[in-house]
């Protein structure tokens, strides 16, 4: 070999060149605020024509700049969500406090699969758990839980201790062809089905309990599918309440759902369900709990007061989940992949546990530290810990709040304006949310009567299919008409998640989790619907 070369090779790509690494961490950023001056819309199109004609290797080494420019395409002109008109999902842009320490992450590479790859990362996890914890359960005795790489897997986490505890040794010898079920509403997030359906109980043994108009779970009908799930010697593993529904920020009675499990369970002498939270949305209200709505140390204006009253009497409904799922990578403004998976009791991860025979290469691993032996994944990135770390603490519990009242803010500011239009009715008026859900018709129609009678079931397929054809179709024209540079980008959904009659409700989407967007852009999209 040419040690020359092989020196060089070493030189450029494995030690620490802080004048290089410095200069392309600046063109990088200065790039992305470059961005900034241009509007959200598409600015580079997708080329999939030829991306898998030309996968490109360079033939000889480079150096970091061939790094960057390798990327940079790809980088600049694409995906910036910064921009205070991306309103479309709930999907925000992500701190500073967050990219400090995701970067910081990024520099040492754990990996929280034991101990001995991350050293004080996984102490680091340990705090961000215990601190997300404290937050959701309200100064807990005993939590525990692991970050993983989405909502998805931490629902699955709860969905699989759920089996564990009602067949006992699932993990060794499978569910035997068992009928073991899941529940969730109507208006759950779809990694429902996808955790069903990976772990092996099937989609069609998720069973998903229709809401009430305010998109929670109807607790007289999850009662009457318990009855009919046990008299046919089904097995209920979990039962998954949500916290923030995507669309419409729906919250289940985690109170009510726990009460009437038990009750239920017991009477028929099966074994208590696992009660899994997903709050991967909604977890952030909880920031909410301890303010004092009476000395209103952060001066916010009655109306807000009013809201985080009913914010806080929610957010106990929380400590009444045996786990909670978290995503710290949407409505916590962190770095992707920021999720936690939290349980209250931390025996509760004995059903997920596995032995140091189950897992050779970590013989070493010890039992009551390394996560490892309990977790899906085996490499683990701690982008989760960092993040959050960093978020929590550089923005503080207070700087907290007021991103999340100012999201309230913003949605209540939307949907009172809406209310005030008789073509426009909002479909989460009720709802203490970050978003909102809403029709827009035709001029001429009454869009208050319409729903009403959809909801009594006097309207016939012929003029639902019609309706709904109308909401999308002003949808689509303002996304053609939209000036992209003061318009905000908005989203829609084909159902947002309360359907009466078995209805699919389709509806505009806005989501305030830019903390930038302003009164202004608010008041504009009123008038943009107003010109349609
Ligand atoms: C986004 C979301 C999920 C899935 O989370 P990922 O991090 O995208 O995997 C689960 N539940 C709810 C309520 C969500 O909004």
């Amino acid at each position: 070999m040419d040690r020359q070369k092989y020196q060089e090779l070493m030189g450029t790509f494995f030690e620490w060149n802080q004048p290089e690494l410095v200069k392309i961490f600046s063109e990088l950023l200065a790039s992305a605020a470059a961005e900034e001056a241009l509007t959200p819309a598409q600015i580079m199109s997708q080329n999939y024509e030829t991306a898998r004609a030309n996968p490109e290797i360079h033939s000889i080494p480079g150096n970091l700049k061939d790094a960057r420019d390798a990327i940079f395409p790809y980088f600049w002109g694409t995906d910036s969500w910064n921009n205070p008109l991306h309103l479309e999902n709930v999907r925000g842009p992500a701190n500073q406090a967050s990219l400090i320490g995701a970067i910081a992450c990024l520099l040492k590479n754990p990996n929280l699969c034991t101990d001995r790859y991350s050293q004080r990362s996984n102490e680091l996890e340990v705090k961000a758990i215990t601190a997300l914890a404290n937050l959701i359960y309200y100064h807990t005795i005993d939590p525990w839980g692991v970050f993983t790489i989405g909502g998805t897997i931490s629902n699955l986490y709860g969905a699989k201790i759920g089996i564990e505890r009602v067949l006992p040794g699932a993990m060794q010898v499978g569910i035997n062809g068992r009928r073991v079920a899941g529940i969730c509403s109507q208006a759950g997030h779809y990694s429902n089905q996808t955790v069903a359906g990976w772990l092996g109980i099937g989609t069609s043994n998720l069973i998903e309990i229709p809401t009430d108009a305010n998109l929670s779970m109807r607790i007289d009908l999850l009662e009457e599918t318990l009855h009919r799930l046990y008299r046919e010697k089904t097995k209920v593993a979990y039962i998954c309440a949500t916290f923030g529904t995507t669309d419409g920020f729906g919250i289940d009675d985690v109170r009510a759902i726990r009460e009437c499990a038990e009750r239920i369970s017991q009477e028929y002498g099966e074994t208590m369900p696992q009660i899994h939270c997903d709050a991967a949305v909604g977890w952030t209200m909880s920031v909410l709990t301890d303010y004092d709505r009476k000395s209103n140390p952060l001066k916010f204006e009655p109306k807000l007061l009013g809201m985080i009253e009913k914010a806080q009497a929610l957010n106990v409904g929380l400590r009444y989940a045996d786990s909670v799922t978290i995503d710290f990578h949407k409505f916590g403004r962190g770095h992707y992949p920021s999720s936690a998976f939290i349980v209250n009791r931390r025996e509760d991860l004995k059903y997920l546990a596995r032995t140091v025979s189950d897992t050779p290469y970590f013989s070493d691993a010890d039992a009551s530290r390394d996560p490892a032996l309990l977790t899906l994944e085996c490499s683990r990135p701690a982008i989760g810990p960092y993040s959050v770390i960093a978020s929590l603490n550089g923005i503080g519990l207070a700087g907290w709040q007021m991103l999340v009242a100012r999201s309230l803010e913003l949605a209540q500011r939307l949907k009172e304006r809406l209310a005030k239009i008789e073509y426009c009715k909002v479909l989460n008026s009720e709802i203490i949310s970050p978003s909102v859900n809403w029709w827009v018709l035709p001029k001429g129609r009454n869009a208050q009567e319409i729903f009403d009678r959809l909801v009594r079931n006097e309207l016939s397929s012929e003029q639902i299919q019609r309706y709904s054809k109308e909401i999308r179709h002003l949808f689509d024209k303002r996304l053609k008409t939209m000036d992209a540079a003061v318009d905000a980008r908005l989203g829609f959904t084909t159902s947002f998640g309360y359907c009466p009659n078995g209805v699919d409700i389709p509806a505009w989407k806005a989501v305030f989790f830019n903390p930038r967007t302003t009164d202004e852009i608010v008041d504009r999209m009123i008038t943009s619907i107003e010109e349609l």
